[in-house]
């Protein structure tokens, strides 16, 4: 194992420093779970016998950085490289379900290696000495399972976020989680609403933007609805409805598996109908409505990232998107350069994106506009290319313009944005002449409109 393990060369440099003082050093954690699995470690964690004041003195005339002390982890950066670096440790007992009373350093890796959450995040490996597996991480690795270390019951009791982790981690990985864990996540599920939001917020978005995030959906409404209770009431709703083939959860999960792994479009696609439980309406026709849901749902969507304190952009455009998620597309050239002014063109795009994984969530027959959805992503690109007049910055006049023509105060941004509509609707090229001849139009036909004119 110890050949061909591929390491960041500033990790195994400060691996050779530590030991070099006498010191046992590793790699560990989420980096060597990567590197077995043949990915490239997001960051590399280094667990070592050294106290932190031993490991400052190993770095000394490094860049030093101490945030982690407490905790025993001292950040040195090699060559522009951050590598956490954290004593062998132990965490001391639990009572709040997310932080140990206190830690207490060990000189025991295996006692460092149990306080880690699953078996797979416990391996420890550094050159010369091959791999420290105490808990079986590579078999479930091979396997595909998540396993608490020790007994999971205790494992959730002492810090809840753990069960998030366990289904963010089968998501990311496409694993799953082996019976006993799995049993011991949901019984201890309602301990998550212990945990601070902003954790919570991370690992729900990693979970959302796995490969297996739709199966983990589908699978555990159970735990995401005590951090999601606005779920709930979808699980199983049905939609009685000829263009819904499934539930509106089961709809939900499958939509968000078809937007692109993109937090912002698979937030929009998670919450995009969590107001049709409450928006339900029986047609005379049999049918199931749901008229207005798109706001409900904004509202719902609004009322989440607020309470997990998600970042404010990140907010508006997710609200933004589930407000507007079923306005009309076409390939019509006026409704894409009228859709290109009110969402901007990464708004157009992400509100195309979540229809094509709305509709992919719908009865067969939906599924196949698909077609004309990338008929509309030709439209649009070849619109964008020709540089089309989408806002009043665009237009061949200005302010000064249209104040020449006597307009003054709001009566200048009315006119411009007057234009502006006539513009997109085709009714006039975007040429200065044809556009000032159009403002004395409008003013030979309604003089009063004209209204504001400077007087002297
Ligand atoms: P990622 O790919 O998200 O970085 P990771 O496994 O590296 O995944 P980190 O949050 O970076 O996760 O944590 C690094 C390591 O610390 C984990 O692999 C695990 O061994 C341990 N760990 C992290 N959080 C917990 C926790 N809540 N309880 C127990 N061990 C944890
Ligand atoms: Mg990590």
């Amino acid at each position: 194992m110890s050949k061909g393990f591929p390491m960041l060369p500033q990790a195994a440099q400060a691996i050779e420093r530590l030991r070099a003082a006498g010191h046992e050093a590793w790699i560990v954690g989420g980096c060597v779970r990567d590197v077995l699995l043949g990915r490239t470690p997001t960051d590399y964690d280094l667990t070592t016998s050294a106290l932190p004041e031993e490991t400052e003195a190993v770095f000394a005339g490094e860049r030093l950085i101490e945030t982690g002390l407490q905790h025993g982890t001292v950040t040195v950066q090699l060559e522009g490289v951050p590598l956490e670096i954290t004593t062998y440790r132990v965490d001391g007992g639990y009572t709040d379900a997310r932080h140990p009373d206190g830690v207490t350093f060990t000189r025991s890796l295996r006692e460092d290696a149990a306080r880690r959450d699953f078996t797979i995040n416990a391996m420890a490996y550094a050159p010369g000495e091959g791999l420290q597996d105490f808990f079986g991480g590579q078999a479930d690795l091979s396997a595909g399972v998540i396993r608490a270390v020790g007994e999971a019951d205790r494992r959730f009791q002492e810090d809840a976020l753990r069960i998030l982790r366990a289904i963010r981690f089968a998501s990311v990985l496409g694993f799953e989680l082996d019976p006993e864990t799995d049993a011991a996540a949901r019984r201890n599920a309602p301990l998550l609403q212990k945990i601070s939001v902003e954790r919570v917020f991370v690992e729900l978005s990693k979970l959302l933007c796995g490969p297996g995030a739709g199966k983990i959906l589908r699978a555990y409404p159970d735990i995401l609805g005590v951090v999601l209770p606005e779920l709930t009431p979808t699980v199983g709703f049905a939609q009685h409805n000829i263009h819904h083939c499934y539930d509106v959860y089961t709809h939900t999960a499958v939509a968000v598996d078809h937007v692109p792994p993109e937090v912002t479009l698979r937030l929009a696609a998670l919450f995009h109908d969590l107001g049709k439980p409450a928006t339900f309406s029986m047609g005379e026709d049999g049918q199931g409505h749901f008229y207005g849901h798109p706001k409900v749902s904004a509202a719902l969507a609004e009322q989440i990232l607020l309470r997990l304190r998600a970042p404010k952009r990140l907010r508006e455009e997710v609200v933004r998107l589930v407000e507007v998620h079923d306005w009309p597309l076409s390939s019509e050239p006026r409704l894409i350069r009228r859709r290109l002014q009110q969402l901007g063109e990464e708004g157009f795009f992400a509100l195309l994106a979540l229809q094509k994984g709305d509709a992919a969530a719908c009865s067969l027959s939906d599924c196949t506009r698909e077609d004309g959805r990338n008929a509309v992503e030709t439209a649009a690109r070849a619109i964008l290319a020709a540089r089309p007049c989408l806002s009043v910055g665009d237009l061949a006049v200005n302010g000064r313009d249209v104040m020449a023509m006597g307009y003054c105060g709001p009566g200048v941004g009315a006119a411009l944005r007057l234009l502006l509509e006539r513009v997109i609707a085709e009714e006039i090229p975007n040429e200065k002449t044809a556009l000032l001849q159009s403002l004395e139009e409008k003013d030979a036909k309604k003089p009063e409109k004209k209204g504001k004119k400077v007087s002297f």
